[in-house]
């Protein structure tokens, strides 16, 4: 398979937090007893898409200052290892954040749209639903609205009225996005065509590998249904399980080869084959 539609994909793990317990990963055992609970890091991400014609980034973190003010909030129970900015990440495979035309923005969270500034020349790409959830009446619940950080959500406003987005369940060449809800009303996930086939960029439709595997819906969610659903939807798109990438697994890391010996503990590749399973 070769051609201007095939693409290669990295991960870029901008930060790492392991203040966290398996307990927060899974709805079923959102209750479960501390003395069996253990340990389960979580990863940060964005994503990069990239061939000899375009260059493609997916989500854009969040930055120290969006960690500091979390960090603070939460009474410093909160406290990610920030690697790099999502910025520096991409500068170390060669993508220049001031210069790349297209963003697609899986959520509105706080982890996968703030830095929106480092990225001037961008059309962000965004599902309607999105939108709607981020600035409608479920954010006057606290339930909903705690992922989400006004000031990333009222800057993408700012952009629609600047028509620097898309709104669209569209589909490109090689790359397309899909609705897929459920974890929020308008998540999206990508899929790409890689010389391994296709790949599907999850995001927040599946956290981890065990959400998907288990069928177990992580406990920051909408729509269980539309969770669960969008579950299968995932193994639909993709050519096989190994071929879904989740939005918050270390394993990713450690699945993958690093993308060049400089990138090495920061950026993976996906459109090659795991190196383990
Ligand atoms: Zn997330």
């Amino acid at each position: 398979m070769a051609g201007s539609d095939v693409y290669e994909v990295y991960a870029i793990e901008y930060a790492h937090r392991t203040d966290r317990r398996r307990s927060e990963t899974f709805i079923t055992n959102a209750w479960t007893d501390p003395v069996h609970d253990t340990d389960q890091a979580i990863s940060y991400y964005v994503w990069a898409i990239v061939n000899a014609e375009r260059t493609i980034v997916v989500d854009t973190g969040f930055d120290t200052d969006e960690a500091a003010r979390r960090r603070r909030e939460s009474g410093d129970v909160w406290q990610p290892d920030m690697r790099c900015s999502p910025a520096e990440g991409l500068r170390l495979i060669g993508v220049d954040a001031a210069t790349v035309a297209e963003v697609i923005i899986t959520h509105l969270h706080f982890d996968h749209a703030g830095t929106l500034g480092q990225f001037p020349k961008a059309r962000f790409h965004l599902q309607e639903q999105e939108m709607q959830f981020a600035t409608g009446p479920n954010m006057a619940h606290e339930y909903c609205s705690g992922a989400y950080t006004v000031d990333h959500v009222v800057e993408m406003v700012r952009h629609v009225y600047g028509r620097r987005v898309k709104f669209h369940a569209g589909r490109d060449v090689g790359v397309s996005v899909h609705h897929i809800g459920g974890h929020t009303m308008g998540v999206q996930a990508v899929r790409v065509r890689t010389r391994r086939g296709w790949v599907v960029l999850a995001s927040d439709a599946s956290h981890f590998d065990d959400n998907l595997e288990g069928m177990d819906p992580f406990p920051i969610v909408h729509d269980v249904e539309a969770m669960l659903r969008g579950f299968e939807r995932l193994y639909a798109l993709a050519d096989g399980p190994g071929h879904i990438v989740p939005g918050h697994d270390p394993k990713v890391m450690a699945k993958y080869p690093a993308a060049t010996p400089d990138s090495a503990g920061i950026v993976v590749r996906l459109d090659v084959d795991p190196t383990t399973s």
